[in-house]
């Protein structure tokens, strides 16, 4: 099953072998169940504004900058850009929003694949739309050593943000990989385009309540229903990398 999707990423990107360096792993959803407050802070930031954003949106939306989200909430309803200011203020609002809500915990199986990856020699990369100081604070206390400074690529760093490849390529480059030295995991339809047009072998793990078929849609090379499934998978993915390629 692996290697099936292995050949078909193959065929498509034109590479021959995929020689694995580096896993370049998105934050929320990925290694934080953190989206469940986010789509809530979203939701309850937007109507304050008079903005239209449902929880079920939010997840649709999830992997974008917050600039952006906003953004496309407000020209939809109002038909122009919302202006840097309320930006600024919208985005402040709803990271206060999303620090009332408890400590996300770490998502289920994310540690245990990061130190399986981490003893394998293979370099965990972190590529995330997020500017939110308090997870990106927490992911030296619950992935200890995983990433360091020179190993993330965050909202401070990007310009376009996902579904850009732009972040994707960021983190390649922080890595010192090229396309076919990497994965991507990602949760998310926005953050699965970017991993896909950066030309990376991407993997979805579906954490939310969206259907799996949106990830797919969105051009994952492969659908796992939870990170736990991806890290139980994940020595016979790692077989099925090593023993394919294409003549
Ligand atoms: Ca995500």
């Amino acid at each position: 099953m692996f290697k099936a999707s292995i050949v078909r990423y193959l065929e498509a990107s034109g590479h021959s072998h995929i020689n694995l360096k580096a896993v370049l792993f998105d934050m929320d959803g990925v290694l934080f169940n953190s989206m469940p407050y986010h789509s809530e802070a979203w939701h309850t930031v937007m109507k304050r504004h008079g903005l239209d954003l449902s929880r079920e949106e939010a997840y649709l939306h999830e992997g974008r900058t917050g600039a952006a989200t906003i953004n496309i909430v407000y020209q939809r309803q109002y038909g122009q850009d919302a202006t840097p200011e309320l930006i600024e203020r919208i985005y402040a609002e709803k990271s206060a929003e999303f620090n009332k809500f408890p400590q996300p915990e770490p998502m289920p199986g994310a540690w245990e694949v990061l130190q399986k990856i981490k003893s394998e020699g293979i370099t965990p990369i972190l590529v995330t739309g997020s500017g939110q100081h308090s997870l990106l604070d927490r992911l030296a206390h619950h992935f200890p050593g995983m990433f360091d400074k020179g190993h993330m690529v965050t909202a401070f760093d990007v310009k376009y943000g996902k579904p850009n490849p732009e972040p994707y390529l960021m983190g390649l480059e922080k890595a010192g990989v090229k396309a076919d030295e990497a994965l991507v995991v990602e949760n998310a339809p926005i953050g699965v385009q970017a991993g896909v047009a950066a030309g990376i072998f991407t993997i979805a793990a579906n954490t939310g309540p969206l259907d799996g078929q949106v990830l797919l849609d969105a051009g994952a090379n492969l659908l796992f229903p939870s990170m736990q499934a991806f890290c139980d998978n994940w020595e016979e993915l790692r077989t099925a990398l090593d023993e394919t390629s294409l003549p």
